[in-house]
């Protein structure tokens, strides 16, 4: 960035937003580390704020990074509780200091309501935006200067991937590590409305009960093994048609989301060519985005 364009994109951010899975970690290191140095990257996925369960939490690995620097990623004691309202005060202060370093902030996860009271110009905290039957209604009167971006999977294909996903979260070592939790006492002293409910840990806790009297080989076992897979497929399939519900209200109230639509590139995921998957991707996910952020840097 040159120090004109650094100049102008003074007080702005970035958003990546939309449901669990569809790409806005890999998508927010591809920006970051590439078209629009220097930036970082503040978390708001509201499970992945916590230290522990990465593999199961699902967060970018050190490699995955590529060098840009996360913020409130594992950052917070496993048997603590951040509300949205704390989450607000603590990511604001990242917001200023890296728009102070003259860098641009990107804010990236798939928790609405963390996004909803760090950008709203008022936030109040007893306010219900998202739940019950009938919601308070949603402001979108922002503080910062953001672009939105919103990477949008078409659900059926997601489900596909997510479920796609669950096996192989399970193949890099999600069961073990969820074991380790369990018998090292962490299912008790993990705060309930924190890391408490991050998807795995409900539905694995009737297994590992069970597999303490039982062999773990035995007929039953597996069953009730099979059973906690399926749940956690169903459980991520419902977060993300949630997550996309919560984002469509959002959009209803006039907040100006940028879609990406990253559809092809899922659907090409689900197939054999890799090569494929990445061309598609830098196509019609990266480029599509590069060319918003940079007219909105430059406005
Ligand atoms: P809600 O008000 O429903 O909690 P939210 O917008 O604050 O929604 P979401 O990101 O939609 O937050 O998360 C809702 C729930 O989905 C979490 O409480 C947790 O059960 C599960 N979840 C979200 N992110 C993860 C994750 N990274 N790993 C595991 N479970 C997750």
């Amino acid at each position: 960035m040159d120090s004109t364009s650094a100049r102008r994109h003074l007080s702005k951010a970035v958003v990546i937003m939309g449901p669990t899975g569809s790409g806005k970690s890999k998508l927010s290191v591809d920006l970051a580390s590439t078209f629009f140095k220097p930036s970082e990257i503040i978390n708001s996925d509201k499970i992945q704020l916590y230290k522990g369960l990465d593999i199961t939490t699902n967060k970018i690995t050190l490699h995955q990074q590529k060098g840009v620097t996360h913020h409130l990623l594992g950052a917070i004691d496993s048997s603590y509780c951040v509300t949205p309202f704390e989450f607000r005060s603590l990511a604001s202060r990242y917001v200023s200091d890296i728009i102070s370093r003259r860098k641009l902030p990107f804010i990236v996860g798939g928790s609405n309501s963390l996004i909803y009271a760090l950008l709203t110009k008022r936030f109040d905290p007893d306010s219900e935006v998202f739940d019950g039957s009938r919601p308070d209604p949603v402001s979108s009167e922002l503080r910062y200067n953001c672009c939105l971006l919103y990477m949008d999977v078409s659900l059926p294909v997601l489900n596909q991937y997510l479920s796609k996903r669950v096996d192989e979260m399970l193949d890099s070592g999600m069961l073990e590590e969820l074991q380790e939790f369990y018998e090292s006492g962490g299912f008790d002293s993990v705060n309930p409305n924190g890391l408490g409910q991050a998807i795995g840990i409900p539905e694995l806790n009737k297994y590992f009960r069970c597999t303490k009297k039982i062999n773990s080989e035995d007929d039953v076992a597996r069953r009730m093994y099979e059973e906690a897979v399926q749940q956690i497929k169903d459980n991520t399939c419902q977060l993300a048609k949630r997550q996309v519900w919560k984002i469509q209200r959002l959009r209803e109230a006039g907040w100006d989301l940028h879609r990406i639509d990253a559809t092809e590139a899922f659907k090409a995921a689900l197939g054999r060519s890799k090569a494929r998957v990445a061309d598609i991707w830098e196509r019609q996910v990266v480029e599509t985005s590069v060319k918003i952020v940079r007219e909105f840097l430059e406005e």
